[in-house]
């Protein structure tokens, strides 16, 4: 076994479901640093939650280091049908199997297992790890980690995400955003409906609405063909409402989320089911009823990672790999946060999202000799640059 099976097998047998704690994992990866004598912090989640990210330093303490950047949680597998232990690392032939093999303990196992390396001769610029948690509930962790850079931390030239993307070059990716409508009716008697407003019947036109205006996105919205779909989406994902069939609903939520291309703003969703709300239907609820309300609370937002053409991250990342294509990635990353903090981001990592959430979730042995190999590489570059 290679000493990145080795490290991917240990990394796989802590179960980091995101509702669950990671901090064993965390000690894990603490401790062996430590034992390779690599400066380590630990960043407790500010909530009490039983979570933490890791920061690492390899190399001089100064800016303009290389982030290598990973989240420490994994998607449950609850409800799934998988062929053995989801937290036993299990070689198939050609490939191996576990939950976060591929998205993305894969990953950490190789920055981890090529410290010895990183660590055998003095490096002149920095390399930091970044190992988060809670991505998988929309990028929580990393914001917090993201926040000390250019105050406790120095501040770093490039962030690499090492998200599956079979070591293509990401550059780009949508944000994703979430709403939650908070509708409060009148409640009454069910034959009295002149006498109540209906939540469940305004989030019903609050929906037909957004639907409306994510069907006016597709069409003359902005598009990026870099993506699948090209245009901004918005998604009904969520609704609730109402107690019982013979009373007029009080109270009904309804969840959504946006999706923008890089460069679209929120308010192309905003803005038109604002002026939806406050020029037409409150004002028809409250003719009824005054005291009738419609919330907006933004939940979750994920910013979309940018494009910068001829980045210093893609100028580093296609001399490294060879590769002279960039891509746009259809899924959301941390990478968009660590742009928005200064740095030039870039998404790349083994393995294929297309085997990333599913029972007998794998990553192929191939994956990881081309990830190791763009390690190196870059180990080399470190050295002298
Ligand atoms: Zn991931």
């Amino acid at each position: 076994m290679t000493a990145v099976a080795e490290m991917l097998g240990k990394l796989i047998a802590f179960d980091t479901v995101s509702s669950r704690s990671n901090l064993g994992l965390i000690h894990y990866i603490r401790d062996y640093l430590a034992e390779h004598g690599v400066r380590v912090r630990i960043m407790a989640a500010p909530d009490g939650q039983p979570k933490a990210n890791l920061w690492a330093t390899i190399g001089p303490d100064k800016p303009g280091g290389i982030v290598l950047s990973g989240h420490t949680d994994v998607v449950p597998v609850e409800g799934q049908p998988w062929s053995a232990d989801p937290f036993t690392l299990r070689d198939g032939g050609d490939r191996y199997f576990g939950r976060g093999t591929c998205d993305m303990k894969g990953f950490i196992a190789l920055c981890l297992a090529l410290v010895p390396e990183m660590r055998a001769k003095p490096l002149t610029t920095p390399i930091h790890f970044a190992f988060s948690y809670d991505e998988e509930l929309g990028c929580l962790g990393a914001p917090l980690l993201i926040e000390e850079i250019g105050k406790q931390l120095p501040q770093p030239r490039l962030a690499i995400i090492g998200e599956p993307t079979e070591m293509r070059l990401g550059t780009r990716h949508k944000g994703c955003y979430c709403y939650e409508m908070r509708v409060t009716g009148k409640d009454g008697h069910s034959s009295q409906t002149h006498r109540g407003v209906n939540a469940i019947a305004a989030a019903a036109e609050i929906a037909g609405e957004l639907i409306r205006i994510a069907e006016d996105l597709r069409v003359n919205g902005p598009h990026d063909h870099s993506f699948d779909p090209p245009y901004c989406t918005l998604n009904l994902g969520n609704i609730q409402g109402g107690t019982a069939v013979n009373i007029i609903a009080r109270e009904c939520r309804l969840e959504w989320d946006f999706r923008p291309v890089p460069g679209a703003s929120v308010d192309l969703a905003l803005d038109p089911i604002r002026k939806f709300i406050d020029s037409d239907l409150l004002p028809r609820m409250r003719t009824v009823a005054p005291e009738t309300n419609i919330e907006i609370v933004p939940d979750l937002g994920v910013p979309p990672l940018i494009e910068e053409k001829d980045s210093a991250a893609e100028a580093l990342l296609k001399m490294l790999t060879g590769a002279n294509e960039t891509h746009g990635m259809a899924f959301a990353t941390e990478a968009g946060q660590f742009q928005q903090a200064g740095l030039s981001a870039i998404v790349c990592g083994p393995g294929s999202i297309t085997q990333a959430h599913k029972p007998d979730e794998f990553i192929l042995k191939s994956e990881l000799v081309a990830g190791e190999t763009f390690l190196r590489k870059l180990i080399d570059w470190v050295r002298s640059h």
